[in-house]
């Protein structure tokens, strides 16, 4: 592994909380067909986490808004039949949590907080960290981790820096939308909070693949 002892750089430290390295999502350049066409599959909880996210804050009226939303884009996810433990195209899970930024006027840092809100959502996610109990433990367990939700890509063990305190997970060989970025920094920073007990704590993407980084890493620290 490279740059295993590297200290977190300087532009973590300027960014606020659901800033993005990679911009902003720019709907009418959107090509979803492309989207689509990413090969690899994600399993159907993380389709209910979002229904359950949206039902939440928007209800049942703000579910249906999102499901018309991706109707215009030309597919279709119907949140009430979607099985946890299927597997479905991977370009599903971007145009998911895009449509949900366009259909209920969402920010980034909303779909930040929607990832940071993902791991209560999850029963599996809930007894993992449950069962695990230490960062450490949570961190070497993260390839495991992600293999039973994505069919493709590959999370490195998390490298836990306790003095320092800080946690950094480096993903790769997975480039299919930024949003997934920005909600994989709130989702990282969720885990954080659950296993550590969420006393201000921060989550950054400082490494980023759709900016021509070799990985994703993400930072989450606390104090
Ligand atoms: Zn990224």
């Amino acid at each position: 592994m490279t740059n295993s002892n590297k200290k977190p750089s300087r532009e973590f430290e300027k960014l606020k909380l659901g800033e993005h390295l990679c911009g902003i999502y720019r709907n009418k350049e959107e090509q979803f067909s492309k989207i689509m066409s990413t090969k690899g599959e994600v399993r159907g909880v993380v389709f209910q986490t979002d229904a359950q996210y949206i039902r939440a804050h928007k209800g049942e009226s703000g579910l249906n808004a999102v499901e018309e939303e991706i109707k215009k884009m030309g597919y279709t996810i119907d949140y009430d039949k979607i099985r946890a433990m299927k597997w479905y195209p991977i370009g599903l899970r971007p145009l998911s949590l895009l449509a949900a930024k366009k259909a209920l006027d969402w920010n980034t840092p909303q779909i930040v907080d929607m990832g940071r809100s993902a791991p209560k959502y999850s029963l599996i996610t809930k007894l993992i960290l449950k069962y695990f109990a230490s960062l450490k433990k949570v961190a070497e367990k993260a390839p495991m981790y992600w293999r039973k939700h994505w069919s493709t890509g590959s999370l490195d063990p998390g490298e836990v820096h306790e003095d320092e305190k800080y946690l950094i997970l480096r993903l790769r060989d997975f480039k299919v939308h930024p949003i997934l970025c920005t909600y994989l920094t709130g989702y990282y920073l969720g885990v954080g909070e659950m296993t550590m007990g969420g006393k201000n704590q921060t989550a950054k993407e400082v490494k980023c693949m759709h900016r021509g980084d070799e990985y994703h890493e993400f930072i989450v620290r606390w104090e």
